[in-house]
């Protein structure tokens, strides 16, 4: 069953306090499961990632298949139908057009002292985008990696996409194509993010690894972080919905359940001003269960983490919702635009009633690659930044280092490091004979 809590009740805080921390994205079980992953794919390349794949996901592959060819894809693609590839292409190009407007500018200006400064921004080389696969296949997180990349301007993309028993979905494989990747492997999880931060024979290292995934896929970016830039933690998918009393309890029992099938581990939490809406939605989402295909997974992610809170205004709901800092935040509201103003900690907001969730995962240009477990207090969804550096610039003329110098050989010297005032000393001194010449 579900929790369900009222605000108003004594013991509120402590079972708030307990919820907060159910999520088990970082626990110790996955991450020694992990690093034994990484070690062994540090340790013997192919050979184990051929091993994991057969493990994890129930195929033989030699290391020359871990790749899919020119000609699988081609023929892989083919498949697609008419309607589904115009909804990709759609999708394709509202993601292209958001990520476009995110591109940042480089900046340059000469200061009072006669010092040019400024920053440029360069893309990474090469990125390695994890695409997941095991309990349900994500085209459109090909599109919200590559395009975003592309973008940016990376120059190899690489993708790793677990395929089950060998089942392929081939609108993954066209979306790669839409964004133009052509590098893509068939492994998963942990193993897949260890190849792409360390390399193997077949796989070259990457310098930076996007991307949503489970538990494990989440563990091992972490673990990996600092060998390889990543993105964020971005593991199984939460939704907090926010409503008020007039609103549909089925759309709104549509929208937990939404999140719940993506996987056992996913949260999908409702804070109402209305407990008679919190009955009508519990009561809508134990009618609507039975009836999805993904039952079992939504099931048990509903019984382990769903959550109902009821609560005294929408005042509070924007506190609680702070505290979680959810992925998804949907708000069926009278005026969302003045409750967004107050919730400052989310991966991305849906604003009123006809703003679904999961437009946002396919369509409406944001990308769906989001911070997960209460990481939106301090993380940003996947972004063209994301694949960016900045380098900063400088450039004193001879007056702005007589007028800036001096103080960095005092600082040099405070610090007793000789070399460091020498080397600007010595310019200083040129200048001064020059001056004095
Ligand atoms: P996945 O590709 O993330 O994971 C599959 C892999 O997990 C397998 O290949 C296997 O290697 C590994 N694995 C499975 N069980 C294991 C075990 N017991 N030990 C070691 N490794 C194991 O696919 P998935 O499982 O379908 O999960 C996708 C996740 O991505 C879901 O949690 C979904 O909510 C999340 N998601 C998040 C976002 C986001 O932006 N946060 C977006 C889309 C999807």
């Amino acid at each position: 069953m579900p929790v369900k809590l009222n605000s108003r009740d004594a013991d509120f805080e402590a079972h708030f306090v307990d919820m907060l921390s159910a999520k088990r994205e970082d626990s110790a079980d996955v991450n020694e499961v992990v690093t034994g992953i990484i070690a062994d794919v540090r340790g013997r390349g192919d050979t184990a990632l051929s091993e994991l794949t057969a493990k994890f996901d129930g195929m033989d592959l030699t290391a020359d298949q871990l790749r899919f060819s020119k000609q699988e894809i081609a023929a892989e693609t083919a498949k697609v139908s008419a309607e589904d590839r115009a909804a990709l292409a759609l999708a394709a190009e509202r993601i292209r057009a958001y990520h476009a407007r995110q591109m940042p500018e480089d900046m340059n200006w000469t200061d009072p002292d006669g010092a040019t400064l400024g920053w440029r921004w360069s893309a990474v080389s090469a990125a390695g985008l994890y695409v997941p696969g095991g309990q349900a296949a994500y085209p459109s997180s090909v599109l919200m990696n590559a395009i975003p990349a592309r973008v940016a301007g990376v120059e190899r993309l690489v993708i790793c996409v677990p395929t089950p028993n060998g089942i392929v979905n081939p609108l993954v494989l066209l979306a790669a194509q839409l964004a133009g990747v052509e590098e893509i492997y068939r492994i998963g999880g942990a193993q897949a993010i260890a190849a792409m931060a360390y390399g193997t024979d077949t796989i070259a290292p990457v310098d930076k690894i996007t991307g949503p995934g489970n538990a494990y896929v989440a563990a091992a970016k972490r673990q990996v972080f600092g060998r390889v830039g990543i993105d964020m933690i971005a593991g199984p998918s939460e939704v907090l919905v926010i409503a008020e009393g007039d609103q549909n309890p089925d759309w709104l029992a549509w929208d937990l359940l939404a999140q719940a099938e993506h996987d056992a581990d996913a949260q999908s939490i409702l804070i109402t001003t209305d407990e008679g809406l919190a009955n009508a939605v519990a009561g809508a989402v134990d009618r609507i269960l039975p009836t999805l295909p993904r039952a079992q997974i939504a099931g048990a992610s509903w019984r382990d983490y769903g959550t109902i809170i009821v609560v005294r205004d929408l005042d509070e709901a924007a506190r609680l919702s702070n505290r979680i800092a959810p992925e998804h935040l949907e708000l069926c509201v009278d005026d969302p635009e003045g409750l967004a103003k107050k919730c400052r900690h989310a991966g991305a907001i849906f604003l009123g009633a006809y703003t679904p969730e999961a437009v946002g995962d396919y369509v409406s240009g944001p990308n769906h690659v989001l911070p997960t477990a209460r990481s939106a207090r301090f993380s940003s969804g996947l972004s063209v930044l994301d694949f960016l550096k900045r380098t900063t610039m400088a450039r004193l003329t001879p007056g702005a280092l007589a007028a800036i110098g001096p103080a960095a050989v005092r600082l040099a010297a405070s610090e007793g490091l000789q070399a460091h005032g020498a080397s600007v000393n010595a310019r200083l001194a040129t200048l001064n004979e020059r001056e004095a010449g």
